[in-house]
């Protein structure tokens, strides 16, 4: 995995050595199923049930150097999915909680994260679209579903710190682009428009049970 990332960073010019090392170390082949753990060290994106994906190792390299976490910070995220990305910020900051809308999603990295001894974890079930308020503001927010509004959930510019920097791929012209968004005072956020990408809906409300399928 290592091997994987440093070769992602350096074809993408990543220099963040903690990201590379944090990203380099997670053992992705626990993060999908089974069957495709030997594609797990490979730069795909991988279905993990619930008709999700675990975004691809590129992706999180970008997405993680674009946050640019410290070690003293608070970061939410939403989408756990896998909880891949998880673990990685697990590893580089002070704490992080994780809103996932699937609650066996929620679940399973709950147990992953325990598997591998990472501590300062929160992960809730609930519609990340209105964040967590209750632990706000966050040093960082990273969102790994698409907006297909158009727009970054109002909440999310709520709960991000002063200074802090968002990012978050939004739907626009029939594609989606990934944005920063950084907040420079009380009621003033600058937007930066960067990649072109590829994620899955951030769809509103709790998942009803017995609708979607595995
Ligand atoms: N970060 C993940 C990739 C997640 S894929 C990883 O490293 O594997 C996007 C995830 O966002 C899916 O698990 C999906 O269920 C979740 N999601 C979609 N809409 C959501 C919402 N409104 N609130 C919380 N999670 C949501």
């Amino acid at each position: 995995m290592m091997r994987l990332a440093r070769s992602l960073a350096e074809s993408m010019n990543i220099k963040n050595e903690r990201v590379i090392t944090a990203v380099g170390s997670i053992p992705r082949d626990i993060f999908v199923d089974e069957a495709f753990s030997l594609r797990a060290f490979s730069d795909d994106a991988l279905p993990i049930g619930w008709g999700q994906t675990i975004s691809k190792v590129s992706t999180v390299l970008r997405m993680t150097d674009l946050l640019d976490p410290s070690p003293e910070e608070k970061v939410l995220e939403i989408g756990t999915g896998s909880g891949f990305q998880l673990a990685a910020l697990a590893l580089l900051c002070k704490s992080v909680y994780s809103v996932e809308r699937v609650g066996a999603l929620a679940v399973r990295a709950k147990d992953l994260m325990n598997r591998l001894g990472l501590f300062g974890v929160h992960i809730k079930t609930a519609d990340g679209s209105k964040g967590w308020s209750q632990h706000a503001p966050y040093d960082k927010i990273i969102v790994t579903a698409a907006a297909l509004s158009g727009k970054v959930p109002e909440p999310l510019l709520e709960q991000l710190a002063i200074g802090g920097r968002l990012v978050v791929p939004v739907e626009e012209d029939g594609g989606q682009v990934l944005k920063l968004v950084l907040r420079e005072s009380e009621d003033l956020w600058r937007e930066h428009r960067l990649d072109r990408v590829k994620f899955v809906p951030l769809v509103e409300g709790l998942q009803k049970r017995g609708v979607e399928q595995r």
